[in-house]
């Protein structure tokens, strides 16, 4: 798996969605997308983050208005 760095952009975007999924339910269509996410080759899994679009996935997939940003789900 490549590594890429962050931009300042991605890293604030990514913390902005982590505050607002904080009190987000887990639900079954989180879980999938979770699951997605874990097997993804775009992801880093020691910090569990999205090497595409920066965000923290275990609180991007409970937020409803996200997707994917390479259509995964
Ligand atoms: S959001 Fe999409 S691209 Fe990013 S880790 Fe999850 S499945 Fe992969």
């Amino acid at each position: 798996m490549s590594r890429r760095r962050l931009t300042v952009t991605q890293f604030l975007q990514g913390a902005v969605k982590a505050a607002r999924s904080a009190a987000a339910p887990t639900t079954s269509a989180s879980t999938e997308r979770l699951a997605t996410c874990m097997s993804c080759p775009s992801i880093d899994r020691e910090h569990e983050r999205c090497l595409i679009c920066g965000c923290p996935v275990r609180r991007k997939v409970k937020l409803h208005d996200e997707a994917c940003p390479i259509g995964r789900w």
